[in-house]
């Protein structure tokens, strides 16, 4: 098994209804790399921090099974940050803050042991350096995935296509689908967007679950309805974590086996939420897991018998 993780290692300040957390890690790569340790390992990974970055945060990785070759630390520079703030709703937040700090200069640089990856998950980053990667590989891995966010559809447009051109799946939220593809209706908006390059679509809907969308078939994962959504940050790159994490332990990226993905990521992103940060997917067991897998089962499980 080998998949490649590139994305943001960061802090992050967050504001919820619920409450408010100082500089807290947080990064693209880092929610991914947690969710996915769930179920394939090593995971390769590709970032850059600044010196302010805690090794200890590192060592946590490393123990679930990342690989740190690829993480340059610029010790003399800051970590990336970002401040964001929910509304009510939860759906909705504002970005208060980027300061792209060692992410504005990164310039990836493809480990030799990483060669020969079956999964690429390009993670949120710029599209620049998301290119820089894939360019770096020597065998195009069987699976590329792509996760990007309206900052960079807004800022670097025309790397972001080039991008597109290479990649298998794009995971996007439903605004980001609309922007992208200027159309309203998201079946709509999937058509446009898989002609930009994907052969595969995820849009995301938050609390209202996830679409995967083919040239000619839909499918729907639900997500779990809960008691307390207390932080929806990394939601989408727990949801990528968990997807590709499974996929990576199953080889099986037919449209079925997608299918089971968005499941598994659904069900990932449903712990995310429930805590803080990162916090709540350190803690999870694989019963935790698995006993989160059979509610969703259980949540679109019936029988009708047709009049
Ligand atoms: P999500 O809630 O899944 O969309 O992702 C939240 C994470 O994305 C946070 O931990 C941020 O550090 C990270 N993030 C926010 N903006 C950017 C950006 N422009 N580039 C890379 N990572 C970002």
């Amino acid at each position: 098994m080998s998949l490649i993780v590139v994305g943001s290692m960061a802090f992050d300040a967050i504001e919820t209804p619920f409450g408010k957390s100082d500089k807290i890690v947080g990064g693209a790569a880092t929610y991914i790399a947690w969710s996915a340790s769930n179920f394939t390992r090593p995971i390769d990974l590709i970032s850059v921090v600044g010196g302010d970055f805690p090794q200890k945060e590192l060592g946590l990785l490393q123990a679930r099974g990342a690989i740190l070759e690829g993480i340059q630390i610029k010790s003399d520079k800051k970590s990336f940050f970002w401040r964001g703030k929910y509304h009510m709703d939860m759906n909705t937040r504002d970005t208060l803050e980027t300061q792209l700090n060692v992410l504005g200069e990164f310039e990836p640089v493809v480990p030799d042991s990483y060669q020969n990856a079956d999964i690429l998950m390009l993670g949120n980053l710029s599209p620049a350096v998301q290119l820089s990667v894939i360019d770096q590989l020597a065998t195009r891995p069987k699976l590329v995935v792509l996760d990007t966010m309206n900052f960079w559809m807004e800022t670097a447009m025309t790397d972001l296509e080039k991008v597109l051109r290479k990649v298998d799946i794009l995971l996007v939220n439903d605004s980001e689908a609309r922007q992208l593809s200027a159309q309203y209706s998201l079946v709509r908006a999937a058509k446009e967007i898989m002609k930009m390059g994907p052969k595969y679509l995820v849009i995301k809907k938050g609390e209202h679950g996830a679409l995967l969308f083919s040239s000619n078939q839909v499918f729907f994962a639900p997500a779990l309805p809960i008691d307390e959504v207390f932080d929806p940050t990394g939601a989408g790159d727990t949801f990528a974590g968990g997807f590709i994490g499974y996929l990576d332990s199953t080889k099986d990226f037919s449209f079925e086996g997608l299918k089971s993905g968005i499941v598994i990521g659904s069900a990932m992103a449903s712990f995310c939420v429930e805590k803080f940060g990162t916090t709540r997917l350190r803690e999870l067991s694989r019963e935790d897991i698995d006993n989160r897998i059979k509610q969703f089962v259980e949540l679109v499980n019936f029988d009708i018998s047709l009049v």
